[in-house]
Parts: C-alpha cells; structure tokens; sequence
C-alpha cells in the first residue's frame, strides 16, 4: 500500500520530537488539513501536520468522489493515484419514493476513506511536511491579541509549537474549533451512519451511487454506494439533526439513526438483499456533520479555519470531501500570498474569506436543495420532470458536475423551470 518506503517512515512521527517551531502548523490531516499542508509544502513552506489519530486511520464517511473532488485531487497531483485505488462510476442514481429513478451523469468514484486520506497524508510527508501522531490540539498560544502556536497533547505529554499560522482543519467535532475560541455553534448540522457490507453478488446490479429519498428517511435519504472487490458503502444521514428554539439554542431532535437504517432496508428492496445475502465486513458508526459554511468563524488573527470545521460540506447531499481539499487549498495560497506577494496578516485572511464567500452560491443551491430531504415527494417530481426533459437532465448533471452557475438555479425563475420545463 505504501509505495515510497521514506515518506511512510516518515507518516506518524512521534510526538516527543515535535519541533519547538515552524512556519505553518496544521491541525487535522483530513483532506482539508491535507490539502493545505501539500500545497504550502510543495513551495517551501516549513509545515508541521498533526493527528489525534496515527494514520492510516477510518473516517465514517459515504466515501463517494464528486466531480468537484476529482478536480481538487487533480490540482493536488494525486488523481492518477487514487483512480489506481478507486472504484469508478458514470453516474447517481436518484431514486423517488414512488421508485421512480434518474441516472444523472457525472464523474464519480468510491474509496474508502482509510485508503484516500492516507494517499494524502502521504502526499503531504513527500511534500516535506512533518507529520506527528498522535497528537492533539488543546488551545491556541496567544501573544498580542494574535495566535502564536498551540498547546498540544500526546497522552499526559503536553508540547508547545511556535508557528506563524495555525490551521484548524479538525472537521465536524467541534472540540478543538471550541477550545480556539473559533466555535459559533458546537451542535452539528447533520448525523450520519454507515457500514461496509461485502456482497460479491451485487456487483453490476448497483454500479452507480444510489441515493434513495422516501418518507421513511425524511428529513434524510439512504445510499448505497459501491467500492471494489464487492464492497459497498451502505448508510443514511439526517439532515436538520437539530431544532431551534425561539431563546436560539438548539437540541437534537428524537432520531433513532439505527431504526433510520432499519427502515431503509425495509423500503429499499436492494439494500435489503444486499445486507441479506452479504456479510458486514464493518459495523455500523455514526458521525456529525457540519454544512453550508455556516458555525464557525472563519479566522482570527494568526488563525484559519478550514474544511469541515468552517462548515465546508454540502447540506442535501452530505457531500464534502471536495470543498474540504478546495478550502484547505485556498487557505494555503492564501497564507503564500503572505510570503510570496507580501501581503498583511490581515490581507491574508481576508483573502482566504473572500474565497470561501465565492463558494457560497454553491453552498446555498445544496441548502435549499435540503427540501428535498424534508420532503421527498419532491423527488418524485424532480425524477418524473427530468424523465421528459432532457435539458432539465443536463441541467442537474451540471449541478453536480459544477459547470453550471448556482446563482442561476437558486433564483425563483431557476426553481420554477426545474419544474416546467
Ligand atoms: C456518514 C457520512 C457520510 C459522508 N459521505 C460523504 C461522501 O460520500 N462524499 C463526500 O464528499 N463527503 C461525505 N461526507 C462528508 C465528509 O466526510 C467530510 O466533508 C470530510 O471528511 C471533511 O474533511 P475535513 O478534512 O474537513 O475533516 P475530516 O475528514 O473530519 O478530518 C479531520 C481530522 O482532524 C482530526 N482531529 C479532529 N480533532 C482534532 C484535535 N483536537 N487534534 C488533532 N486532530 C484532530 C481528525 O482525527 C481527522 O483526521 C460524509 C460524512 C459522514 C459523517
């Protein structure tokens, strides 16, 4: 699995020859942290990485590669790579809780996340960025009304590590976004739950990624999406996990995820026969989400925010390895603009903002796409309309491929000719 012998010595170094200092310190080696830490490496910069957990590692996920994922890891150099490992597929299949379906065309593909975040991390130590695990982040070192480095915890062993900038790149868990003081919202925005069943059988039958939406799974969907060797990532995710209450605050509403999963295999004949005839190969585990770059703030001085943690995953889909690689992207040409063109510390921040708030038409479409979850006879008519329209066809497929301008679909003209034409 690990074909450069070097850089695998050096995955995981261990915490107690953390350095006193460097340039850029970048906590969570997720795609985010990943991402940023490759493309500030690959310039020189003096990179420190760091994981609560040892790599390789699992991280609950639906595994699944969207068009803007495969550009992301086209731009880092590492598509050749993970298309070697991945199982690829043409399209999504959308399915309606009537059973009607769409096979809108994309360019898609499924790798578990254990394999696709180690074929980063180890882009990354190639790159010349150190990475040490595990450790974690306690809190940031403060000096001046600017972060300075972090306080960082390995077992009882405390570190602290001087660094120009600190990256938070800890995704959906707010506990590290809490303790940098960065936290606007510590409830997630959704839950999820998958498991990997291995069923030979299957292969052929699903060779698309099958996302299922019936009242059942509202305000959800299920998927069951298909990785090599007969394996399948099979889950549900519950959008809007969280009610708000008119003081503001928000509780977890009364969603049992596993009686969610129960019901998908109960109105979804494939999925049933998939767990019937195969064997689980891994349990099923939950995890948060957090969406549409919304419960943290993006910076503060000596600080960014980035991937998942600054809300970067798509509501409606859960989908959120892609924007992840692109946010931790833009935060590292964000900290060169400070090296290369000399820009302020304030400038450099600003410049990783405006990036994001570019992004926010997309975030929006996926939002308001979230009706669909609340209610799925939605589905049924997006799936009935688009049967008969083959321009409404493209013009999902152009969503998904982001070829297509949001700002063009969120408006009420746009959602109206979803429906019309
Ligand atoms: C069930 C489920 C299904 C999903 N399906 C898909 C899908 O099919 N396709 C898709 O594109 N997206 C999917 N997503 C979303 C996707 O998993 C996230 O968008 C993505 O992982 C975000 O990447 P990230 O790098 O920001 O964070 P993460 O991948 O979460 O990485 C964060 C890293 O930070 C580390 N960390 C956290 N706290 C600390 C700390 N205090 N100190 C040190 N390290 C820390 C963690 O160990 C982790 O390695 C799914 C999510 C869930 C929950």
């Amino acid at each position: 699995m690990i074909a450069d012998a070097p850089a695998a010595a050096r995955l995981n170094a261990p915490p107690d020859t953390l350095p006193a200092r460097c340039e850029v310190l970048i906590v969570g080696a997720g795609p985010a942290g990943c991402a940023a830490a490759i493309t500030l490496a690959r310039q020189g910069v003096d990179v420190v990485l760091v994981d609560q957990h040892p790599f390789p590692r699992d991280k609950v996920c639906g595994d699944g590669l969207i068009p803007d994922s495969h550009n992301a890891l086209r731009k880092l150099g590492v598509l050749d790579e993970v298309m070697t490992l991945a199982q690829p597929a043409g399209h999504v299949r959308c399915i309606g809780p009537r059973g009607g379906q769409i096979d809108v065309p994309g360019t898609l593909a499924v790798l578990p996340r254990k394999e696709l975040d180690l074929v980063l991390c180890r882009a990354a130590v190639t790159a010349a960025a150190r990475m040490f695990a595990p450790v974690r982040f306690a809190a940031p070192i403060e000096e001046g009304g600017r972060v300075v480095g972090a306080k960082l915890t390995a077992g009882e062993a405390t570190h602290e590590l001087r660094a120009d900038w600190v990256l938070i790149a800890t995704g959906a868990v707010p506990q590290a976004l809490m303790a940098a003081g960065m936290s606007q919202r510590h409830t997630p925005s959704g839950v999820a739950l998958r498991g990997y069943v291995k069923n030979p059988a299957m292969v052929g039958r699903i060779d698309k990624l099958e996302i299922v939406w019936h009242r059942a799974l509202s305000p959800g969907y299920g998927w069951i999406f298909p990785c090599r060797d007969g394996v399948f990532n099979v889950g549900v995710g519950i959008a809007d996990s969280h009610d708000e209450h008119r003081d503001g605050k928000l509780t977890k509403k009364e969603i049992n995820l596993r009686q969610v999963f129960d019901d998908f295999t109960r109105v979804y004949a494939p999925a049933r026969e998939l767990i019937e005839g195969g064997e689980w190969i891994s349990p099923l585990k939950g995890a948060p989400l957090r969406c549409t770059l919304e419960g943290a703030r993006f910076s503060r001085p000596g600080l960014i925010v980035t991937g998942e943690a600054a809300g970067s995953t798509y509501s409606f889909s859960g989908e959120g390895i892609g924007k992840a690689l692109e946010t931790g992207i833009l935060a590292a040409e964000a900290v060169l603009g400070g090296r290369g063109a000399g820009l302020s510390e304030a400038q450099v921040r600003a410049q990783y903002e405006a990036g994001l708030l570019a992004l926010k038409p997309r975030f929006d479409l996926y939002a308001r796409a979230n009706k669909v979850n609340r209610h799925p006879w939605l589905a049924d008519l997006l799936i009935w309309r688009a049967k008969k329209s083959e321009r409404l066809l493209r013009r999902m497929s152009g969503v998904l491929n982001e070829t297509s301008n949001p700002g063009h679909l969120i408006s009420f003209k746009g959602i109206l000719r979803l429906f019309t034409e």
